[in-house]
């Protein structure tokens, strides 16, 4: 079989890739993915928060890509009826971390995050009852939204420009040729089935690293990075409207176990930090760290008792492995100048990937017509 197009990974960003490519052209496409459906990865094990871009280094990709998309996801889910809400989010600190608190609101000013502000004790307390902090800082553009209607509108309209989409089926090879690249193609059985392709794009997840390396060593690794949820217990529904951040876990290079709210008004906490060695999935959430989510969210919320939390579920963040820098960017790239023209690989694409999905769709799509 030959297609124009090759698309590794039916999550958000295959799958927004998709939709983007069969917006603008009518080239053949083939989205493969080793699960028995789309979404089955990262993006279904996620916060489901859309982000505000606050804090990113500004000009890196993360920030461009999540304060773009930010923006045409709102736009492009009320057009096509997938619930987002925008609840608006609290990032809170008590005295001694207004400093902390006024350097991420100044980053969030380079990024030209809009409607934010520091609000004081009183005015949180107004906010939101439940909380306890002395400084916050208040953004308006923060939301939330269904990841899975999101991923079945992008299916459903990459499947109305005649896609091919082939399920339980894991890419193990992929050769280079004059023009193009060979995908060999375990499928359920065990057996290798081979493709053509001009392009490959690799949006595997948790497994971009090994599917760039397939061709070259030299492509950026990831590390595994779990995070679990523990949920509140009925009692709490509805007590928050805004979704609640701690400072950010800068050991870990992530955002701290926070409150967020889901379509019901339930509420969770999470997703914690556990570096994960051996690169398994592994999706346990273990209950013996019901003390670490109860001693981080009793620094902010008032009342709360350690038998309304229970496990919940988990995720794995695939984080870029750089010593030096604990919140590295995505790597987006056309690997063109490295000799491979025609193969683009998108590694880490952890948080904000799920807000910065559609203009990463948009990207690749213009890079490809
Ligand atoms: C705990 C957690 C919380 C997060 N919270 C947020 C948030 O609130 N807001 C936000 O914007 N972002 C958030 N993110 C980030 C966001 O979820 C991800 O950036 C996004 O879902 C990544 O999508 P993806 O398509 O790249 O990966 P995936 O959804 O994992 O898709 C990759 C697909 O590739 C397939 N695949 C892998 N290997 C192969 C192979 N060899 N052959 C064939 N198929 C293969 C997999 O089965 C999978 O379906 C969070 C991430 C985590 C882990």
């Amino acid at each position: 079989m030959i297609f124009n197009i090759v698309i590794v990974g039916a999550g958000v960003i295959g799958l927004s890739i998709a939709r983007a490519i069969g917006e603008r052209t009518n080239l053949s496409v083939l989205i493969i993915d080793k699960e028995d459906d789309f979404g089955r990865g990262i993006s279904s094990r996620n916060s489901e928060v859309i982000h505000s871009g606050l804090y990113y280094e500004p000009n890196s990709l993360k920030a461009k890509y999540c304060t773009e998309g930010r923006e045409l996801l709102y736009d492009y889910c009320k057009r096509h009826n997938v619930w987002t809400k925008q609840c608006g989010k609290l990032i809170v600190g008590s005295a001694h971390q207004i400093s902390e608190l006024e350097e991420l609101f100044n980053n969030g000013l380079k990024n030209s995050i809009p409607d934010m502000k520091i609000i004081g004790k009183k005015e949180i307390e107004s906010i939101e009852s439940k909380i306890i902090a002395d400084s916050a800082i208040y953004i308006g553009c923060t939301g939330i939204i269904s990841t899975h209607e999101l991923m079945s509108v992008f299916y459903s309209e990459s499947q109305k420009s005649n896609h091919d989409y082939l399920f339980k089926s894991k890419v193990v090879g992929l050769k280079q040729l004059e023009s193009g690249y060979i995908i060999d193609i375990e499928n359920s059985l065990g057996d290798i089935e081979q493709v053509t392709s001009n392009w490959i794009i690799n949006s595997a997840g948790l497994e971009s690293d090994f599917i760039a390396e397939l061709i070259n060593k030299d492509f950026p690794k990831i590390k595994f990075v779990k995070g679990c949820y523990f949920k509140l217990s009925s009692k709490w529904k509805g007590a928050f409207k805004k979704l609640i951040y701690p400072l950010p876990d800068k050991e870990h290079g992530t955002l701290g176990i926070h409150l967020t709210l889901d379509q019901s008004g339930s509420v969770k906490l999470g997703p914690s930090a556990h570096w994960i060695e051996d690169k398994k999935e592994n999706y346990k959430v273990d209950d013996d760290l019901i003390d670490l989510f109860y001693d981080e969210g009793k620094l902010y919320i008032k009342d709360l008792d350690k038998n309304d939390l229970s496990p919940d579920y988990s995720g794995i963040r695939p984080k870029i492995w750089d010593e030096k820098n604990s919140m590295p960017d995505f790597y987006i790239n056309h690997e063109e100048e490295k000799g491979y023209p025609g193969l683009i690989n998108l590694i880490g694409i952890e948080s904000p990937g799920l807000t910065a999905s559609l203009a990463i769709g948009n990207k690749i799509a213009e890079m490809i017509n």
